[in-house]
Order: C-alpha cells, then sequence, then structure tokens
C-alpha cells in the first residue's frame, strides 16, 4: 500500500449481530468503517437462535462461569439499551424421578446462576413443589413428576432487528453499511492488510477500497471468507447445526416457557412462547456443509414434536402442526472430538498475525454477549492500528429504537388507524422509531391505513423499510423488517400488497413485482419444507 491514508480503517466483513456491533463500536469510536453484508442485514445465523439473552445455564455442566457472567452482565445492559426489543422470560425446569440431573443438582445450579446474576435486575430462582407445578402448568406430564425449578432470562422476539439496529447506529456514527455486496478478496502484501475487494448492489462490478485491517465476522462462513485471502490460512470453524421448529397454541400447552432433558439424549430443549406461538429447539449436530444450504431434517422434527408431546401429553403435536421450521449453524470453533454440546461456546478473537498484520477472525459468539465481543475486537483493531482504544460507548448508549417510546406511542395513537395491539405491535419492532413512521404517514397520507383486519400492520411501515432500513427486497420487507413473515401465515394474507406498495416506491414494474412476490414464496417454501 502506498502512504496514501487507507479509504476505511477497518472494514467488516459480515452483517450478522457480532459484525453489526462492531461497526457501530468501532464508528462510535470515530474510526473510519465500512461493513460488507452479502446478502442481507441479520439474515445469516442471528435468525435462526432460540432468541433467547441469557447467561446459558447449561454452561455451568461445562464449567464456563465467566461465559455465564460475562453473558448474564450483558443480559442486564442489553435489557437497558434495548428494552424494546429484549423482555424478561420466566422459565420452568420440570425434574422427574427419570431425569438425569436431580432435584440437587438443579437446585445446586440454580443457586449459581443466582449468584452470577449478583445486581442483574431479575428475580431470583424459586423452587416449586410437584402440586405448585401442576396447578401453574396443568397440561404438564405429572408421571414421575417430582417438582420444578423457576427462574428468569430474557427473551428477544426478534433478533434480526437488534441486528438492525446495530447497523442503523453503526451509519448514525458514520459507518458506510452495505448490504447485498459480498466480499470476493482480501488483498496481503509484504505481512500487511491492504485492500478489499467486494462486488457492488445488484451488479457484477468488482470494487477495491484499501484498508490496513479487516475484521471477518462472517459467522459461519469465516473460513470462506479466509480462503479469498491470497495466503494459504488452516481452518478453524466447527459449525454444529441447530433446528428449530415453530406451532401454534396447542391442547395443554403452558404459559410460560419451558428448559426441558431430552428423554432420548438427555440434551435440554426449549419450548417458549413466542410471537404468538411456540418456539421449539433445539438441535446440535457438527455440519460440514455449506452454512447457507442447512436446513431442519426430518429427523430433528421428529425428535423435538416427540419430545414436546411426551411432557406435554395433550398436546398430540404431528407434523401438520408446524407453521414452519429452520435451522442454523453455530459458528464455533473446531472440535473434531467429544460431544457438540462440550464445544466452548465462548468467542475466540482471532490474529492471523503469521499471515497477515491487519487481518482479524471472530469464532464463535452469542447474541447475549455480541456487545461485549465488539468491544474486544474493537478495543484490539485501535490497538493494531498503534492508537488508544478510547471509551467504549456501547455500554451505555441505547439502541436507536431504546428512547422516544412514549412519544412514539402517542403519535401512533394519534393517526387513529392502528389498533391496541398494532400500536404495541409496532413499539416492540421498532421502538422510539415508530415516531419517524408516523411522521412518514401524516406527510404521505395515503400510507395512514392499516394492511391486516387486525388493524396491526401499517402501510407506511413497508416505504420505511425501504427508506430508511437498507431494504432492498420484498423477502427483506417481510422477513427482517416488518417481521410478518414469522407470523403464523407467514404474513401471506398481506404480502400482495406490501408487494404492491414495495413497487410504487421502489419503481418495479409488474414483472419485477410478480419476480420479486415468486422469491418470498420460495423463502417462505423452504422455512416450510420439513412440513411437506
Ligand atoms: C440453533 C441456534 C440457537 C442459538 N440460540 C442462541 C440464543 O438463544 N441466544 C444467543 O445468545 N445465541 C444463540 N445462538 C448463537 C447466535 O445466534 C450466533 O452465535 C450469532 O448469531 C452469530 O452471529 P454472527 O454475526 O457471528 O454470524 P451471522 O449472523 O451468521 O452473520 C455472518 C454474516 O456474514 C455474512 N457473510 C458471509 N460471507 C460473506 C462475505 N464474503 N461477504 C460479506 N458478508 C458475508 C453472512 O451473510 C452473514 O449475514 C444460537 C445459534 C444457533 C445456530
Amino acid at each position: 500500500m502506498s502512504n496514501a491514508e487507507p479509504d476505511y480503517e477497518v472494514v467488516v466483513v459480515g452483517g450478522g449481530i457480532n459484525g453489526a456491533g462492531i461497526a457501530r463500536d468501532a464508528a462510535l469510536r470515530g474510526l473510519s468503517v465500512l461493513l460488507l453484508e452479502k446478502n442481507d442485514f441479520g439474515s445469516g445465523t442471528s435468525s435462526w437462535s432460540s432468541r433467547l439473552i441469557h447467561g446459558g445455564l447449561r454452561y455451568l455442566e461445562h464449567a464456563e462461569i465467566p461465559l455465564v457472567f460475562e453473558s448474564l452482565r450483558e443480559r442486564r445492559r442489553l435489557r437497558q439499551l434495548a428494552p424494546h426489543l429484549v423482555k424478561r422470560l420466566r422459565l420452568n425446569i420440570p425434574i422427574y424421578e427419570q431425569s438425569r440431573r436431580s432435584k440437587l443438582i438443579v437446585r445446586l445450579g440454580m443457586i449459581a446462576y443466582d449468584l452470577l446474576s449478583i445486581g442483574k435486575n431479575v428475580p431470583r430462582h424459586k423452587m416449586l413443589s410437584r402440586d405448585e407445578l401442576i396447578e401453574a402448568e396443568p397440561g404438564i406430564n405429572q408421571e414421575g413428576l417430582l417438582g420444578a425449578a423457576q427462574y428468569y432470562d430474557a427473551q428477544i422476539t426478534f433478533a434480526e432487528r437488534l441486528v438492525l439496529e446495530n447497523i442503523i447506529g453503526a451509519q448514525e456514527a458514520g459507518a458506510d453499511v452495505r448490504n447485498y455486496c459480498p466480499a470476493i478478496g482480501i488483498n496481503v502484501s509484504q505481512g500487511i492488510v491492504q485492500s478489499i475487494h467486494y462486488l457492488k448492489q445488484g451488479s457484477a462490478q468488482e470494487t477495491e477500497v484499501t484498508t490496513s485491517l479487516v475484521i471477518n465476522a462472517a459467522g459461519p462462513w469465516v473460513d470462506r471468507v479466509l480462503a479469498t485471502v491470497n495466503r494459504e490460512i488452516p481452518r478453524f470453524m466447527g459449525g454444529t447445526k441447530g433446528s428449530h421448529i415453530v406451532v401454534g397454541r396447542f391442547e395443554s400447552a403452558p404459559g410460560s416457557a419451558f428448559y426441558i432433558e431430552a428423554a432420548a439424549d438427555g440434551r435440554p430443549f426449549f419450548i417458549i412462547p413466542w410471537n404468538g406461538q411456540y418456539l421449539i429447539g433445539t438441535t446440535d449436530i457438527r455440519y460440514y456443509g455449506d452454512p447457507a444450504d442447512v436446513v431442519a431434517s426430518k429427523e430433528e422434527i421428529r425428535y423435538l414434536l416427540d419430545e414436546t408431546n411426551r411432557v406435554f401429553p395433550g398436546a398430540k403435536l404431528t407434523v401438520q402442526d408446524i407453521h414452519f421450521a429452520y435451522a442454523g449453524v453455530r459458528p464455533l470453533p473446531r472440535r473434531e472430538k467429544g460431544p457438540e454440546s462440550a464445544i466452548t461456546r465462548k468467542h475466540i478473537i482471532k490474529k492471523h498475525r503469521r499471515v497477515a498484520k491487519g487481518l482479524v477472525s471472530i469464532i464463535g459468539g452469542k447474541l447475549t454477549t455480541y456487545r461485549n465481543l465488539a468491544e474486544q475486537a474493537v478495543d484490539l483493531a485501535v490497538r493494531v492500528q498503534g492508537g488508544a482504544a478510547g471509551t467504549c460507548e456501547t455500554r451505555t448508549m441505547p439502541l436507536p429504537g431504546a428512547t422516544g417510546i412514549e412519544a412514539a406511542r402517542k403519535r401512533l395513537d394519534a393517526l387513529n388507524c392502528l389498533s391496541e395491539s398494532g400500536v404495541d405491535r409496532l413499539l416492540g419492532i421498532y421502538g422510539g422509531r415508530a415516531s419517524r413512521i408516523a411522521g412518514l404517514a401524516v406527510n404521505e397520507s395515503h400510507l395512514i391505513r392499516t394492511l391486516d383486519e387486525e388493524g396491526t400492520v401499517l402501510a407506511a411501515e413497508v416505504v420505511f423499510a425501504l427508506r430508511h432500513e437498507f431494504a432492498v427486497n420484498l423477502t427483506d420487507i417481510v422477513h427482517r423488517r416488518l417481521m410478518t413473515g414469522l407470523s403464523a401465515d407467514q404474513g401471506l394474507g398481506i404480502s400482495e400488497e406490501i408487494a404492491a406498495i414495495a413497487a410504487r416506491e421502489s419503481n418495479w414494474n409488474n414483472s419485477e413485482k410478480e419476480q420479486q412476490l415468486a422469491e418470498l414464496g420460495q423463502y417462505n417454501a423452504r422455512l416450510k419444507s420439513p412440513v411437506h
């Protein structure tokens, strides 16, 4: 590289939760940042998790105490910094005569979790007797039931929106953020990163920008990004696949979340009230294929259905009851031996010093701990540049939607077209940023109308997604902006109407609009595919 200033001090590859968090933190510290995402922001693993902001009770079994402590601290922060997205969640762990984890073991785990949670604003655990649990959750299988532990964690219904708010926050702090821009080559010379090549959105045009620091936050694609460096680099990733099913309210369904030991293999899994439905998962299986191709298998679905029916016998769930299913690849470090559950969930910030100064990869990481991971990665980035780390602002700076929520409620109410649940829906997705949607609707009054019979989805949201939230196509709008694609009917009732508004806004002609609808149909079909 010449002595000229690089185009960017940092280029982040990957717009999942970790890349988005890193870009925001780096931009807030005054670095010039480019973030490249090959698809839509948040469309990778960050969309396919159990959607919990949790300490990870299970990690206690593997003595990952610092990870649990870090997670619980970050859980508290996220509830403060994104209260519209992260909500408290009550969970029950039923204990049976035949459980591998005895009442004593569960109790000890709970005490440890409470101790690690001290000062972290959730109630302490409670042990419930058999009768107390049956009274609270009459649908539970009572055979051999001894009682339960009840504790609190947090849930993020739409993790996609947490990614997006970090992207928006990064842009507000001065970062250039680009979706549909795959990084295709990292250029190293004389042991130093010189530049990165990427394709421009919607074209095959290759662009090169100079930089002396690339942070590879491509989740399960980390090795694939490293393969684009003009040097040999060993492989680091060893992902495991996890699948979930989503069903409607079923006979004997619980009122709160359950964390249950599976009879088949002793692994704990969740049944979680989520988005008006139930999210059930997950599995943990080594995965060697392309993360983009991962789908829930018939065996995983059978396992999740059988285990749910065992604990809630009235459920009698079958494949036909599944609204959709999804799978993701945990971006874990490579470990060929031992059980999947024993692979550490701690993140690693890997400097590839032997290959190039200025090349760093993120291995692992949870939604819950993304902010701290980003802080550590940016501390390192600044040091690599020879500077002082400066103050990390993300510890205390709310995410963009976290402020002005009550003012937004008033502005939405004043539109006089949304139902009460519609107002709550918008606040739960956009937080205080919903004020801007109301403002847009007031300025363009044809957008003051709802698209569904329940009066919950506002026409202005579609235009807002395209103008202010980086949505490029209909699938982005439906699945990662308005979030209607994750409802029981996958938002099918209003997709045509959303497409019509988007077509007007983006000047799609009729065949382009039909193409967008067809692509959305394919995306939905993939989520439905295990059911057929
Ligand atoms: C089944 C399952 C359950 C989970 N449950 C939880 C949970 O309940 N709580 C929790 O805290 N964590 C959970 N996790 C972990 C968490 O979801 C992930 O660790 C986290 O989302 C990883 O984020 P990421 O940004 O590293 O990766 P990703 O979200 O995958 O983002 C990487 C991005 O890089 C992009 N990319 C790839 N190649 C390129 C390229 N060449 N150029 C540009 N962009 C590129 C991809 O398109 C992708 O968007 C779970 C994970 C799984 C799989």
